[in-house]
C-alpha cells in the first residue's frame, strides 16, 4: 500500500486515532487556528467526488501528509485513489502539452491532432476536479480548433 494516498476501506470499520505533533507542520500550517489545539488526528470518511467510493482519510495519512509531506493542514481528500492516479495522469498530460506549447506554439497552434488531444485532456480533467473548468482556455481552443 502506498503512503499518503486514500485508501478504500469498508466504511463500518472503526475509525482511528493517532497523535499530532504540530511542531512538525510546515511553517504555513503552524499559522492556522488548528495549531493551538489539534492534539491527534482522527480518520476523516467521505465519498470520492468521482465514482462516489466510499474512502478514508486515515489518521496515519494525515500525519504523514502534515508532518512528513509539510501539506496545508487545510488539505482535504476528495478523490479516492485509484481516481487520484487517474487525475494526475491526466494533469501529467497536460502539463506535457503546456511544455510542447510552449517551445512550438506557432507549429502547434494549427495542429488539430494536437489541439484535440490537449483540449480532450481539459474534459478528461473536469470530471475529477471539484471547482468550476478554465473556460478561458477552451474558448482559446474553439478558436484555434476554428483556424486550424
Ligand atoms: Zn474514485
Amino acid at each position: 500500500m502506498k503512503r499518503g494516498r486514500a485508501e478504500a476501506r469498508a466504511p463500518d470499520e472503526r475509525l482511528s486515532a493517532v497523535p499530532a505533533d504540530v511542531e512538525q507542520w510546515s511553517e504555513k500550517s503552524k499559522q492556522s487556528v488548528a495549531y493551538g489545539f489539534k492534539r491527534e488526528y482522527q480518520d476523516i470518511p467521505y465519498n470520492c467526488w468521482h465514482c462516489k467510493a466510499a474512502c478514508v482519510f486515515t489518521a496515519q495519512d494525515q500525519r504523514y501528509t502534515f508532518e512528513v509531506k509539510k501539506a496545508s493542514i487545510d488539505q482535504r481528500r476528495t478523490l479516492c485513489a485509484s481516481c487520484w492516479s487517474e487525475s494526475h495522469r491526466i494533469r501529467l498530460a497536460l502539463r506535457d502539452c503546456e511544455e510542447r506549447w510552449a517551445r512550438s506554439k506557432a507549429q502547434l497552434s494549427v495542429d488539430k491532432e494536437f489541439l484535440s488531444r490537449w483540449s480532450g485532456l481539459l474534459v478528461a480533467l473536469e470530471a475529477y476536479v471539484a471547482y468550476r473548468p478554465d473556460a478561458a482556455k477552451k474558448d482559446m481552443f474553439a478558436k484555434l480548433m476554428a483556424r486550424a
